[in-house]
């Protein structure tokens, strides 16, 4: 009875396609939603740092100011989280494995120039309307003063 099985099995098996791939000849095809590794739009970050604090394995820094975003790849774990938590949705997973290397080394992500300095005009900007609101409260609180003393006289 097994022998039989075993014989119509191997006979089925004879016109299936085979389940291994010729790799590498063939690329691999990695499954729909594979987690493999972590990538940015780096441009489209603030440095909020939700990433960070959401990382479970500290794989993540992040410099708002100098517009810079670091993974250590060999620390993540490829939970995701990190990408889930993004307000910015500029994260994300994609297909493909860390290569193995010697040497933990984290990588760099660098906002280009032109990024770089259409956030520091933003920040200027909002700096200087924030100091003209200030003058106007001030003025209006002088104002307020200088017209409760005169009525006090
Ligand atoms: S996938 Fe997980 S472990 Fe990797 S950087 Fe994101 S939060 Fe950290
Ligand atoms: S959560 Fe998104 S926007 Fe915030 S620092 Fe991380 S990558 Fe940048």
């Amino acid at each position: 009875m097994a022998i039989l099985q075993y014989a119509s099995e191997a006979i089925k098996n004879l016109f299936r396609p085979p389940v291994t791939t010729e790799y590498p000849f063939r690329p691999f095809e990695y499954p729909e939603g594979t987690r493999g590794h972590v990538e940015i739009t780096i441009d489209d970050c603030i440095g909020c740092g939700m990433c960070v604090r959401a990382c479970p394995s500290s794989a993540l820094s992040v410099d708002r100011l100098g517009g810079t975003w670091t993974i250590n790849r060999f620390d993540c774990i490829a939970c995701g989280y990190c990408v889930l938590k993004c307000p910015k949705k500029c994260l994300r997973m994609e297909t493909g494995y860390q290569t193995p290397g010697p040497e933990k080394q984290a990588v760099l992500y660098t906002k280009s120039p032109e990024q770089l300095e259409k956030e520091k005009k933003q920040r200027e900007e909002a700096a200087a309307k924030a100091a003209e609101a200030k003058r106007l409260m001030e003025e209006k609180k002088a104002a307020e003063a200088a017209k409760e003393a005169k009525e006090a006289e």
